[in-house]
């Protein structure tokens, strides 16, 4: 029985894990985290017999305590010590943001195996997140769809010589707006932009599809995770999201990892390896499928990819201010705030004023985040 531990567990990849664990009797559930939605999370423990949560806003976990016998930690310490409280072989990471940087730096300095569905970790402080699961031996398990994807298809290279894979792919849905203009995207709405055409996801990751800044914090989270040069890493847009990525090797080959869209399987993955499960989902039929699209990216609709590839290649606390800039700019267009094309700006007007430092210590990082949220917030104002 492996001890798991899931923080962020009220939303979409969370919920998902939970709904997993059903029919997984090598398993067992040891503690729960959310932000605000305390009844979700109280729930969810008491389903699954958890007696010890972490719950981020203090508000929130004060009801929590009003209305459970169960433990609810709070305060800045809270989840490190429901983490090493837990005693857990595996924790899951499914916050959004870069909230969930100081979890993941927590689980692998203790040397506890991480699946990781946070993908700001590694954009934040890929750097640090891999030199720390390499020193203490942790193994880091990536969630994110593409990334499980690439996993599987590099671990099936072993053996082969340094070099056999020459470049890694990414496909992108496209999101809601594919095939738009930058003029068809002036007045888009909330709605619209949280409407994707193929995966079920949180609301501030379906912005970041929308945008394609997801596809961009994933070319960087390819980076980090398998060493691969920016030059290396293409992304083409997919409509049909059945090639989660692809693989091409040195003797012109290429192999690519298929499936219907599901995120039910990456997270079994993560949580099995390296067994895999049994999942009752449909195998692809390709008949059914008959056939199936790639197209470029259009940069000029859809410019933070393009914003995000520059600050990875600048490195050091770029991609930090890139993430900490739109995690800023897409709160303010789920609040109605800015419009959909003012993200962009508010990313690009940051990261040209900021001052970017060539270091990864924590203590950087949390700084950089905080300065980065501070310029991209003035930015706002000066919009509105
Ligand atoms: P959701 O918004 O659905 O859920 C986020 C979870 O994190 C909730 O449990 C939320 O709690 C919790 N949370 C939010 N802020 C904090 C905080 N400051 N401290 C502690 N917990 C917090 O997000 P998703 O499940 O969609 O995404 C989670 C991560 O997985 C993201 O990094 C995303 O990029 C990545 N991912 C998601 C995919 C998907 O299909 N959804 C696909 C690939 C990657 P509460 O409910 O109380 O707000
Ligand atoms: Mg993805």
């Amino acid at each position: 029985m492996r001890r798991l531990v899931i923080l962020g567990s009220t939303g979409s990849i969370g919920t998902q894990a939970l709904e997993l664990l059903a029919a997984a009797d090598d398993l067992e559930l040891v503690a729960l985290s959310a932000d605000r939605r305390w009844e979700e999370l109280i729930a969810q423990a008491s389903r699954h017999g958890v007696r010890r949560v972490a719950i981020a806003d203090e508000e929130s976990a004060e009801q929590a305590r009003a209305s459970w016998d169960g433990e609810v930690l709070s305060g800045p310490e809270a989840l490190a010590q429901l983490i090493l409280g837990a005693e857990p072989d595996l924790v899951l990471n499914a916050i959004v943001g870069s909230a969930g940087l100081a979890a993941t730096v927590i689980t692998l300095t203790e040397g506890i195996d991480l699946a990781l569905a946070n993908k700001e970790s590694l954009v934040v402080g890929g750097e640090l997140v891999i030199e720390l699961a390499a020193a203490t031996g942790a193994r880091l398990l990536p969630v994110d769809s593409e990334h499980s994807a690439l996993y599987q298809l590099i671990g099936s290279e072993k053996g082969q010589s340094p070099g056999t894979i020459e470049r890694l792919t990414l496909t992108a849905s496209g999101g809601p707006f594919r095939g738009r203009s930058r003029a068809e995207l002036e007045s888009v709405t909330v709605e619209e932009a949280l409407d994707h055409p193929t995966w079920k996801m949180g609301g501030k990751i379906s912005i970041d599809s929308a945008t394609l800044m997801n596809k961009g914090l994933e070319v960087i989270e390819a980076h980090q995770l398998f060493g691969t040069s920016y030059d290396d890493v293409e992304v083409v847009i997919h409509p049909q999201s059945v090639v989660h990525a692809m693989i091409s090797l040195s003797d012109g080959s290429s192999l690519a990892h298929l499936g219907y869209p599901d995120m039910k399987v990456p997270i079994a993955y993560a949580l099995h390896w390296p067994q895999r499960a049994k999942l009752e989902l449909p195998q692809l039929n390709l008949e059914q499928l008959g056939s199936l699209e790639f197209e470029a990216v259009d940069n000029d609709a859809f410019p933070c990819l393009g914003l995000a590839l520059a600050a990875g290649r600048a490195g050091g606390t770029a991609p930090c201010v890139l993430n900490a800039a739109n995690e800023v700019a897409v709160a303010a267009f789920l609040d109605r705030r800015c419009s959909f094309l003012q993200i962009a700006e508010v990313i690009e007007a940051t990261l040209a004023a900021a001052e970017i430092e060539q270091s990864y210590s924590f203590a950087t990082l949390i700084e950089a985040d905080r300065a980065a949220r501070g310029a991209a917030a003035a930015h706002l104002t000066a919009l509105a």
